[in-house]
């Protein structure tokens, strides 16, 4: 009864309210009424956060017919998450620790709104235990896990430990207190070398050192003390032994007050570049089911050992050699990539969330959970990916990203115009598609990519293209070192056929830009001069122009820098036919080969 509810679910998009209702009651009859701790219902949340994830939030807020409340720096005052809340508080200037980390003004935001809970999003202060503290000493729900939680798996080490006791596999290495640096250099030997130094408090990939020999062992150490205290103010360090094949899988894990901890399922995000994830999927490709359920009740134990609720997600390291798996970390929030768990299991996450910190039990029990095919999501960035994916700034000029459906999703924050600022994260969407199967999923993200539209900016869509093509990645050997490995497919290859195509295909759009911005330019420079300011135009250089019985059109040739190979630009013909109503029509006719 609970499948067959949660597929028509699916299929309602998300519109049967009281559909749902039934399956939350229906699905937690192991839950007593009496112990049931409803609380205040929550009508208004604050979103501690900006982006595609503030926006997303939101949404499923609006749905449940909760008021929303945003809260922006001065680099935001215009932006989506700003116009799609019902009301908005000024945090301050853009610099994030001087807005988006100021937990004391976003609590003092909540109040003065009558806001009863706060959502944090991912990043900022979502993985705080001081906020969630100081949102608990203030009676505002922090929709999150508890603050021992937090706290506990926060520290890398002080989560390894509690692993280990709970019986979870770690990855062998040293995650004690004792940082000196010759007794770390002595347990370095002993873990034997490859040896991955990292911050216990780090996140976001930063910090982390591979130690390849005994003698390079003192300079990284020092370096990775320096790096991890400038970061996060916390200079403590762990070893573990660096596994030279590595995927990363992690589990989404759920619990609720009561005391009920489920998984729904991993995701795959081997796929990374300086170690943060551009890729993922769900479920996990060529794994057998046996694995995918001894990884999830791994990941139930983890949640179980911190007595876990809301979201959160287990990561394991997984040795593509001997095939065993260890834990890495736990994230105490909803991740970036958690839509591609939404597809596959036709659940909404920030719902279970929401209703989860209202004191509701977990709508589905473990066996309900259902399995609905595989998913996708490419992260879409502003950045210079020839130059080592350095992120980029700008002005989306031209922003026409691919229609949604209930089997694509486009998580954005930004509308053509806006800027991607220095401020923040470069991320200008995440693309999400889901299909029957591996295959048919990546047939869709292949071909929404190709359709996906972005111009003023230099981002990673073409990047992405090449990844979603390449053989490996189809056949699902992913690991994490896929870029690395298969860089001589992915980056410079100006003469292959295929890679010109995709790039070309940017360069046309920009290059139409360019003409109509160009036309634009010289009208305007026409009518400041002494000819086009006398009163009447004459009527060849109206706009636009008059011609007898056709539109006026000109030809127009443009360079095209190659971005991967300066050696080898490209001239374009581009025909501009001006409109009767002030647009033009510009069609791109011939690229000439190298010039
Ligand atoms: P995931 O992508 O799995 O959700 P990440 O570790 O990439 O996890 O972090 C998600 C977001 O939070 C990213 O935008 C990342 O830049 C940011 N983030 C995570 N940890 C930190 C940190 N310690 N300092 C700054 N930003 C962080
Ligand atoms: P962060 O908090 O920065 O996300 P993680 O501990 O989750 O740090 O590690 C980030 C990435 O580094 C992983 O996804 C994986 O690619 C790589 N990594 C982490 N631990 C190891 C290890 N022991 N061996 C090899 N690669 C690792
Ligand atoms: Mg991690």
């Amino acid at each position: 009864m609970s499948l067959m509810a949660s597929f028509l679910r699916r299929k309602l998009n998300g519109k049967s309210f009281l559909l749902q209702l039934r399956l939350f009651s229906d699905a937690n009859s192991h839950v007593k009424p009496s112990e049931r701790q409803q609380e205040e219902p929550i009508e208004k949340i604050l979103i501690a956060n900006r982006g595609e994830i503030a926006c997303r939030i939101m949404r499923t807020a609006k749905r449940l017919g909760i008021r929303t409340v945003a809260v922006y720096s001065d680099a935001d005052k215009d932006s989506l998450h700003v116009k799609s809340a019902d009301e908005a508080i000024r945090l301050g200037p853009p610099p994030a620790r001087l807005s988006y980390l100021q937990g004391s003004s976003i609590v003092e935001a909540a109040i003065r709104t009558g806001a009863q809970a706060i959502h944090p999003g991912y990043g900022f202060l979502s993985e705080s235990a001081d906020f969630a503290k100081l949102c608990e000493d203030k009676r505002i729900t922090f929709i999150g896990p508890p603050v021992s939680a937090i706290r506990d798996m926060g520290d890398k080490s002080a989560s390894k430990r509690i692993m280990g006791a709970a019986g979870v596999p770690l990855v062998p290495g040293y995650h004690g207190s004792e940082q000196d640096i010759d007794f770390m250099k002595s347990e370095a030997d002993k873990i034997g070398y490859p040896v991955l130094i990292k911050p216990t408090h780090g996140g976001g990939g930063k910090g982390m050192r591979i130690v390849e020999s005994q003698n390079e062992f003192v300079d990284s150490f020092l370096g990775a003390q320096r790096e991890a205290a400038a970061s996060f103010g916390i200079n403590t360090i762990l070893l573990e032994k660096y596994i030279t094949q590595p995927r990363h899988i992690e589990v989404q894990i759920f619990g609720d007050k009561y005391g009920n901890v489920l998984h729904l399922y991993e995701r795959d995000c081997s796929v990374q570049r300086r170690h943060q994830k551009i890729i993922e999927e769900a479920p996990a490709p060529n794994i057998t089911n046996d694995f995918r359920s001894h990884l999830g009740q791994a990941a139930v134990s983890a949640a179980k050992a911190v007595n876990y609720h809301n979201a959160g997600t287990v990561e394991f390291i997984v040795d593509s050699e001997s095939g065993q798996f260890y834990f890495m970390e736990m994230n105490t929030r909803l991740q970036v990539e958690h839509p591609v768990t939404e597809m596959i299991v036709g659940q909404d996450l920030v719902e279970w969330q929401i209703r989860v910190a209202n004191g509701e039990p977990l709508p589905l029990s473990q066996s309900q959970v259902p399995l609905l095919g595989h998913a996708f999501e490419a992260r879409i960035y502003a950045e210079n990916v020839p130059k080592g994916f350095l992120p980029a700034t700008g002005v989306l000029h031209h922003y026409h990203p691919v229609p949604v459906s209930s089997e694509v999703r486009v998580e954005t924050g930004v509308e053509q115009g806006n800027t991607v600022s220095m401020h923040y994260d470069p991320m200008i969407a995440k693309l999400v598609v889901r299909g029957e199967n591996r295959a048919a999923a990546l047939v869709k993200l292949k071909n929404c990519l190709s359709n996906f539209q972005v111009a003023g900016v230099p981002t990673n869509i073409n990047f992405l293209q090449k990844l979603a093509n390449h053989r490996a990645f189809q056949s699902g050997n992913v690991e994490t070192h896929f870029i690395q490995h298969h860089k001589d497919d992915l980056f410079v290859d100006p003469s292959s056929s295929k890679i010109a195509k995709v790039s070309y295909g940017a360069a046309r759009l920009n290059a139409m830009i360019v003409a109509a911005c160009f036309c634009e330019l010289e009208h305007s420079a026409f009518k400041q001069s002494p000819l086009g300011s006398h009163r009447v135009l004459p009527i060849w250089y109206a706009h636009p122009p008059f011609r007898v019985h056709h539109h006026a059109r000109r030809i127009m040739e443009l360079e095209w820098e190659n971005e991967y190979d300066s050696s080898c630009s490209k001239l374009l013909t581009l025909t501009v036919i001006y409109q009767p109503d002030g647009s033009y029509l510009i069609e791109v006719f011939t690229f000439s080969e190298c010039i």
